[in-house]
């Protein structure tokens, strides 16, 4: 039986996220093998991405002993800003003992930190010199400072995959009859017909343009997501997002003729979602010639305000109230799966 390194409570095997790790009931600390920790907090909890670098300092202490192997475990201090956070290791086996509430504390600390390039966390690319410039520029496209992922973004990749080729379908077709029979109406949904619509026209796009803004920012936001809720959960917030917001702009649109057809609330649901998850993360973000960095946060408030604005004053091609819906229910679906501390996950109610 392990007892806990700080209390000698016994500890208890449990199972999040589909990791297993020991929680004590007690004082409400964790211990994770070396996978644990990234599989349930992401990337950012990695050793090998903060136990080098400048805002961890050795505490030069061992008190606390590995509840697996028995070594001693190695304190570090992990600061940042005015936030801090002592954080245990085991040279041996190479896990992480997280008191209550560290877990999710030295994940934020290190996304926080990793947005300011004096720190030295972020990895330098092309994305913040001169080539992610030049791009930005051209196409207005925000890009992120830094956010590492885990696993390859399968299901992102495969549903632009997949995007891609019904468009070269479309184009075979030149936007004719296949587009039309997939489109969502919104006078066919209100009569009760081709209700199979809402789903299919979320792979079908209008212009080349079209498709590679929802592309783009699915690749962007949806990398991310997808990493930190695992594919089978990503898609089920990507569809239920899209579903949503086609039926508020089925609901809603004007002209019951006017076909709908995109990704666009979809990927809405993944922004949102992201919001939710990634809070601290920064962009860069581009105003005509200039570049400047701003918290996600912003980005998408302004993002969701210019669809509202869009929605009261219409016009233009765009199903405001589908991007609208598709992040709202993308923030409410993401909400339960947004990041908390452990001994909140496994505190008994
Ligand atoms: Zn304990
Ligand atoms: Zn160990």
């Amino acid at each position: 039986m392990k007892s806990c390194p700080r209390c000698t409570y016994p500890l208890e095997e449990v199972t999040h996220k589909e990791v297993e790790l020991d929680h004590c009931r007690r004082c409400g600390g964790s211990y994770l093998g070396p996978e644990g920790g990234p599989e349930l907090f992401g990337p950012f909890v990695d050793p090998a991405v903060w136990a080098g670098s400048e805002i961890a300092k050795d505490l030069g202490r061992w008190q606390l002993h590995c509840p697996t192997d028995g070594s001693a475990l190695k304190a570090y201090e992990v600061a940042y800003a005015d936030e801090s956070v002592e954080i245990d290791l085991c040279p041996k086996c190479r896990g992480i003992w997280l008191d209550s509430e560290e877990g999710k504390a030295l994940r934020d600390i290190v996304m926080n930190a990793g947005q300011d390039e004096t720190t030295g966390l972020s990895v330098k690319d092309v994305r913040s010199g001169l080539i992610g410039y030049i791009f930005q520029l051209i196409s207005q496209f925000p890009l992120e400072v830094w956010n590492p992922i885990h696993h390859r973004p399968r299901a992102t990749l495969a549903l632009i995959g997949l995007a891609g080729a019904v468009f070269l379908v479309q184009f075979a077709d030149d936007f004719g009859s296949l587009t039309e029979q997939f489109a969502l109406v919104p006078a066919d949904i209100r009569s009760g017909r081709s209700l199979w619509t809402l789903l299919t026209s979320m792979f079908l796009h209008a212009g080349i343009l079209h498709l590679a803004g929802n592309a783009y920012y699915l690749y962007v936001f949806g990398d991310n997501v997808e990493d930190y809720l695992g594919g089978r959960v990503y898609l089920a917030l990507y569809f239920a997002s899209g579903l949503a917001g086609g039926v508020l702009q089925v609901v809603t649109q004007g002209d019951p003729l006017i076909p709908i057809v995109g990704a666009s609330a979809g990927v809405a649901g993944v922004m949102a979602a992201y919001l939710v998850i990634f809070p601290r993360v920064k962009i860069y973000q581009m105003f005509r010639i200039f570049r400047f960095r701003v918290r996600v946060a912003w980005f998408l408030i302004f993002w969701i305000g210019w669809n509202i604005i869009g929605a009261i004053i219409g016009g233009g091609e765009v199903a405001w109230m589908a991007h609208i819906g598709g992040f709202l229910a993308g923030a409410l679906f993401a909400y339960p799966f947004r990041v908390r501390p452990l001994n909140q996950v496994f505190s008994r109610t």
